[in-house]
């Protein structure tokens, strides 16, 4: 049977065109015959749809809407769908599944502001970068009442709180895609609904009211999306990018008393902020920002003590910043600079003066029993500036997302369910990749896992419920890369704490020993000095180890964290008791001993290993929602729809491989009723029973459909990919 037949490849360029061949064929043979519409790649990247003229020996005579004729290789061409199924709703409808087809009918959805797609179970939502008339109390309305079918956030999270009631479970919409494809903005759409459904005061209020507090010190504007969630920014920025929103709305909008408090100055004034030019978002009052946070604080009940207590550790990072040093010897040992930064610092977190100095120029060491005093080095009392001010950041970020919790679980009329929405960060693969990369893409890897499991499970149980053979149905996972990250003590993670321990260890080393231990990995391969490439799902990524080690240590000091603990004020305490549990506790992997510190500390890979561990033991308790935010083009503009970009991200976020995995089985159901009902005045002779099961069996056999292209279920017929098309062609035709 060459009509399913896997060995054609569409000729686009991919991350691993190699890996993929096997995938996206489609068979053409039959379109070829037939003399029906199919797609041809042009020189420029770009699908077009034209007819097959003629097809003699491997090639074809195809002609392009335009009126020219081209002469190509019919296993060039892929075979597209039928007019009438022009932007289905769910791309499972298609009759053939192939890359051209899912581009197209994307397309022509969003060109008309439909731009939400089911793919099965998964929702596709792609980013219009302008208003569209979809949202508000009348949809929800809609939704709420089943009155609108079309895909929709409004309608994921509505099935959510259905299956939560239903089945007593708790749920999660998993939301992921690329920086500035749509996330937040669709994580607060779901919100939106909950609210909504809460009649739109009390509790569900509040919970909209923490969005402002969270995006203001949760984002920052990036060179990709001016409203990007981020982590880490808080020392160092690129040009053209701001640090956390909070920094900017608090010196531009603080009133006059609270800056006098604080000794605050304009946002260009602190080293922190000053090392990018760019202050100011279009479009974006600071002050009025600030207000708006306020106000929300208020709302979810951070009291005004606590709220001024917030501020002040703000402007503690931001003079920390301003801190400097003074080089004095030839062995580049440092003693802090005595000035404004210094004393405003101190006050602000409540320290001595000159405990500040000594934590941020010196270092205790143990060394056999003797407790020494060393000096630092300039390099490395930068570092232990910043790594405090980070540390300051992370705790009151964590520390605030904790009171609103406490806050808003006090009038709760809980059921004991939750439905969770979890926006994170998709696959990333640039140019140059780090150690960002490395840990982003490690937790997508696992993601992936968790999808797959999760839609092969779905499967699966449908086709056991109607009794046919699972054992047919192919399944890829991805077990083999996470692997790779994860084994010990010969994995990618492991070996990173074990080289971060060496005190000789580079990155060099570092990049030596992987290609050493790892070489006969399959996801693995060596490149050319300090690199080394991963084979994730969603492609092959290239990762340079420049800055891995230093990156991975852990450079909050027990100084900095004893300091904090002995400050008068209570915010500063509480970080430290912090500070300690999260850099001792271990939570999963080996301890790691930092170079030189007197404490037992966790490198960062591992301490993110055990929160994205922690995260996925949340996420195995509940019923998973699947939605994939795309992004169009990377200009923010509104109406421009780039088909290469949005292909790579479908294969990225794995929404091909969704409809892969549909491939591998038997997407297309029908009824043994309806598929009678549809296909049996087709027959040529009549049956002797009536029965709808006989008549369907009868129709397979005319049409030769080939025992391995369909099961027969107790209630449906079960085809692979394209096997109702050729019956579906015949029907029409007739
Ligand atoms: P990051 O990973 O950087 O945080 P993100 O995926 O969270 O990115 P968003 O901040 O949600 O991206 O979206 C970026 C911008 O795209 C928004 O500020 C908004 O202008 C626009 N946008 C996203 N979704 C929609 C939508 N449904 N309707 C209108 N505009 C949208
Ligand atoms: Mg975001």
């Amino acid at each position: 049977g060459d009509e399913d037949s896997d060995s054609v490849a569409p000729p686009v360029p991919s991350i691993s065109a190699s890996r993929r061949e096997h995938r996206w064929g489609d068979t053409t043979s039959y379109a070829a015959k037939k003399k029906l519409q199919s797609w041809f790649q042009l020189p420029n990247g770009r699908w077009e749809l034209g007819k097959i003229v003629s097809t003699s020996g491997s090639e074809s005579v195809f002609s392009l809407p335009d009126g020219k004729v081209l002469k190509v290789k019919t296993d060039r061409l892929v075979s597209a769908n039928p007019d009438i199924l022009d932007g289905v709703d769910d791309l499972m409808q298609l009759s053939y599944l192939n890359e051209p087809s899912v581009l197209y009918n994307l397309e022509y959805r969003y060109i008309r502001d439909m731009i939400y797609t089911k793919a099965g179970p998964v929702l596709v939502a792609i980013n219009p970068f302008k208003k569209v008339p979809l949202y508000g109390n009348e949809y929800i309305e809609s939704y709420k009442r089943k009155t609108i079918e079309s895909p929709h956030v409004y309608a994921i999270t509505d099935t959510a709180i259905r299956e939560m009631i239903r089945d007593e479970v708790n749920q999660s919409i998993i939301i992921s895609g690329e920086s500035g494809a749509g996330k937040t903005e669709t994580a607060k759409i779901a919100m939106q609904y909950l609210a909504a459904l809460g009649g739109g005061s009390g509790i569900e209020y509040e919970i909209l009211k923490t969005n402002p507090i969270l995006e203001a010190f949760g984002n920052a504007k990036t060179l990709r999306n001016d409203n990007s969630s981020r982590f880490s920014r808080v020392v160092q920025c690129t040009e053209g990018e701001r640090s956390y929103h909070i920094f900017y709305y608090l010196c531009a909008g603080a009133p006059s008393t609270l800056k006098g408090k604080l000794n605050l100055r304009s946002a260009s004034e602190y080293k922190y902020l000053s090392q990018s030019s760019c202050h100011s978002i279009v479009g974006v009052d600071d002050a009025e920002q600030f207000r708006i946070v306020m106000e929300a604080l208020d709302v979810v009940h951070v009291s005004k003590d606590d709220q001024e207590s917030v501020f002040a550790m703000l402007a503690a990072v931001l003079w920390l910043g301003n801190i400097s040093f003074n080089v004095i010897d030839n062995e580049n040992h440092v003693e802090v600079v005595e000035d404004e930064g210094l004393f405003t610092v101190a006050e602000l977190i409540g320290c001595g003066v000159e405990e500040l100095k000594v934590a941020l120029s010196t270092r205790k060491m143990r060394v056999g029993n003797d407790n020494i005093v060393q000096k630092l080095k300039l390099s490395q009392a930068i570092d232990t500036r910043d790594a405090l001010a980070k540390s300051i950041y992370a705790c009151l970020f964590e520390w605030l997302v904790e009171q609103i919790n406490k806050s808003l679980a006090v009038g709760k009329r809980r059921t004991g369910r939750s439905i969770s929405i979890l926006d994170i960060y998709g696959f990333e693969s640039f140019d140059r990749n780090s150690f960002e990369q490395f840990c982003i893409n490690y937790a997508n890897e696992r993601l992936q896992q968790h999808f797959n499991r999760h839609l092969f499970k779905l499967e699966q149980e449908e086709y056991i419920q109607d009794g046919i053979d699972w054992a047919k149905v192919e399944f890829e996972d991805n077990q083999d890369c996470l692997r790779l990250f994860e084994k010990k003590p010969l994995g990618l993670l492991s070996l990173l704490d074990e080289e971060s321990t060496f005190p000789n260890g580079t990155d060099l080393t570092f990049a030596n020993k992987l290609k050493q231990h790892l070489k006969s990995n399959s996801c693995f391969r060596g490149e050319r000095e300090k690199a080394f490439t991963v084979s994730h799902y969603a492609g092959e990524v290239t990762y340079d180890t420049s800055g891995f080690l230093e990156k991975n240590r852990d450079l909050l000091h027990m100084d900095s964290i004893q300091l904090m603990s002995s400050c008068s004020c209570h915010l500063p305490q509480k970080f430290a008791a912090n500070m300690l549990a999260q850099s001792e506790k271990p939570v999963v992997g080996p301890l790691y001993k930092s170079g030189g510190a007197d404490s037992q500390k966790l490198s960062v890979a591992t301490k993110f290993k055990g929160q994205l561990f922690q995260l996925m033991q949340r996420l195995e308790n509940t019923t998973p929602h699947f939605i994939r935010c795309i992004k169009p083009n990377n200009l923010q503009s509104a109406g421009l729809y780039e088909q290469e970009l949005v292909l790579q991200q479908l294969r990225c976020c794995g929404v091909l491989e969704v409809v892969r995995i549909s491939r591998s089985g038997f997407p297309t159901r029908m009824s043994h009723q309806k598929f009678a009902r549809r296909y049996g005045f087709l027959l040529s002779e009549s049956v002797t029973s009536q029965d709808p099961l006989s008549v369907s069996v009868a129709i397979l056999h005319q049409f030769n459909i080939l025992p391995e292209m369909y099961q027969v279920g107790y209630t449906k017929l079960f085809f692979r990919t394209g096997q109702i098309g050729v019956l579906e062609d015949t029907r029409n035709r007739t």
